[in-house]
């Protein structure tokens, strides 16, 4: 070793800004621009490639809520009880296209053994760990856009109609509070006061007076998006068709476009991530649960906060343009055409929980949701090469979790220390 090369100029210190790499992430979803961003911060040139504009997939029709409190994975005990009532109801949160069923069936019997309650502890703590520091991620992202405005912190509620089904989330709300999370029992009156635009048949709340929720959440993908174009980051619009990894600094991304080369790759392709996932040799049960939304324009009721109807499954909630009901899962794949008549029960329930509703004008959507069996997402470096990441798979909590995923993907990259760990999201758990 020549003298004058200090040991410290080998080592990677914790918490200093990486050596600056040509970094290229695949999707312009909030995943993909999040992370990017949190790459940018750290020097490396970053580009994004999407087939459409940022935010035109999944991102584009959420519910908006930062549901930091959202730390029960979907398979649980409850969930396995509820799930024939809810099959047989054709205006229930949930339903299968039966033509789908063949492919869906490893995935379903996955997630039925999430189910068991050793399982599931251990899926809530990992959603915990990230749902925890998910807001605090959002904020530097939001300052260095001005995006402010797009996010208003002034909490939100989940209203029931039976005191049973209030009851039952006791232990939901107990392992809220375990981690920290602000939440207040509302009796009937509290809550028609806070929501004076409720049915009566709404009789029980419990308010997260601390949640935030983006008020267009579209409009954010957009705002971040821009913003990382501002600084330098390219966006790339172009077809993924393939991955060549060529040697540990040279990845050859293929595209309608023509070929795209990197050195470090980040797939983050929502719903879309598996086919590359496996090219790359890491086969994942990523599926999609589909999921509805009817956009109000002219609402005719204010509501200052938004709202979880918890027994139907689904939120209202006021945006910048009217007011939104999201929710419902449709287990059908990526292929099936959308079933409107899907977000028609989200307003025909809409009608009844939230009378004098105007639906004049109204508009439906349709997206899908990147979910695998286990509710957690996919973070961190590949297995079998050492320049690709992932980060895919938030299911019900994109909005939620993208902040705080591309923190965490840009620690990995930096190898600098994170205080999660992330084991229980890597790729090859399953
Ligand atoms: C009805 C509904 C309500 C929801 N409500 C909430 C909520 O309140 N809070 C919350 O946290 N989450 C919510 N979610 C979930 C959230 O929207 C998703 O988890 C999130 O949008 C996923 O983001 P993503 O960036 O991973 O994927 P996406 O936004 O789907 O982005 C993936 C991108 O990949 C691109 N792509 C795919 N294939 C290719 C290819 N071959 N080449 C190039 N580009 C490609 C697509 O064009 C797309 O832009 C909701 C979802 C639904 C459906």
């Amino acid at each position: 070793m020549s003298s004058h090369i200090t040991p410290d100029l080998l080592t990677t210190k914790p918490n200093t800004k990486p050596a600056s790499r040509k970094i290229t992430v695949l999707g312009a979803g909030i995943v993909g621009i999040a992370s990017a961003l949190y790459l940018q911060r750290d020097g490396h040139s970053v580009t994004v490639i999407d087939q459409q504009g940022p935010g035109e997939g999944c991102s584009k029709g959420n519910a908006g809520i930062l549901a930091t409190e959202y730390m029960s994975p979907l398979a649980t005990p409850k969930t396995m009880r509820q799930v024939p009532r809810m099959l047989l109801d054709p205006r229930g949160p949930l339903c299968i296209r039966w033509r789908y069923l063949p492919r869906l069936l490893p995935w379903l019997l996955r997630f039925m053994a999430c189910a068991r309650p050793k399982t599931v502890a251990a899926n809530g703590r990992a959603l915990a760990a990230l749902l925890t520091g998910s807001l605090d991620a959002y904020w530097p992202l939001l300052d260095q856009a001005g995006a402010h405005p797009l996010v208003h912190a002034n909490g939100w509620v989940y209203a029931y109609e039976s005191e049973k089904s209030f009851v039952a989330d006791r232990k939901e709300r107990e392992l809220q509070r375990q981690h920290g999370t602000n939440v207040k029992e509302l009796t009937d009156s509290e809550l028609h006061e806070l929501v004076p635009a409720l049915s009566p048949r709404l009789r029980r709340g419990s308010l997260y007076p601390d949640a935030a929720h983006s008020v267009n959440s579209f409009r954010l993908v957009q705002v971040l998006a821009e913003d990382f174009q501002r600084r330098g980051g390219l966006l790339q619009r172009a077809i993924v068709t393939d991955v060549d990894v060529r040697d540990r600094h040279r990845i050859r991304v293929l595209t309608d476009a023509g070929p795209y080369e990197t050195d470090t790759l980040l797939i983050a392709l929502g719903a879309w991530s598996g086919k590359l996932a496996a090219r790359l040799g890491s086969r994942v049960p990523l599926d999609t649960e589909r999921g509805y939304h009817v956009m109000l324009p002219n609402p005719n009721i204010k509501l200052k906060l938004p709202i979880s109807f918890t027994e139907y499954k689904f939120v209202a909630t006021p945006m910048e343009h009217g007011l939104r009901l999201a929710g419902t899962v449709e287990l059908a794949g990526l292929n099936a055409p959308p079933n409107y008549k899907r977000a028609q029960v989200l307003l025909d329930h809409a009608r009844e929980l939230l009378p004098g509703l105007d639906a004049a004008g109204h508009t439906t959507w349709m997206g899908f949701r990147p979910s695998l069996p286990d509710s957690l997402p996919v973070i961190g470096r590949s297995p079998h090469h050492a320049n690709v990441y992932f980060a895919f798979g938030h299911q019900h909590l994109g909005l939620t979790l993208a902040a705080v995923t591309g923190r965490l993907v840009a620690d990995q990259i930096a190898d600098r220390a994170s205080n999660i760990d992330l084991a229980p999201y890597r790729i090859d758990r399953f």
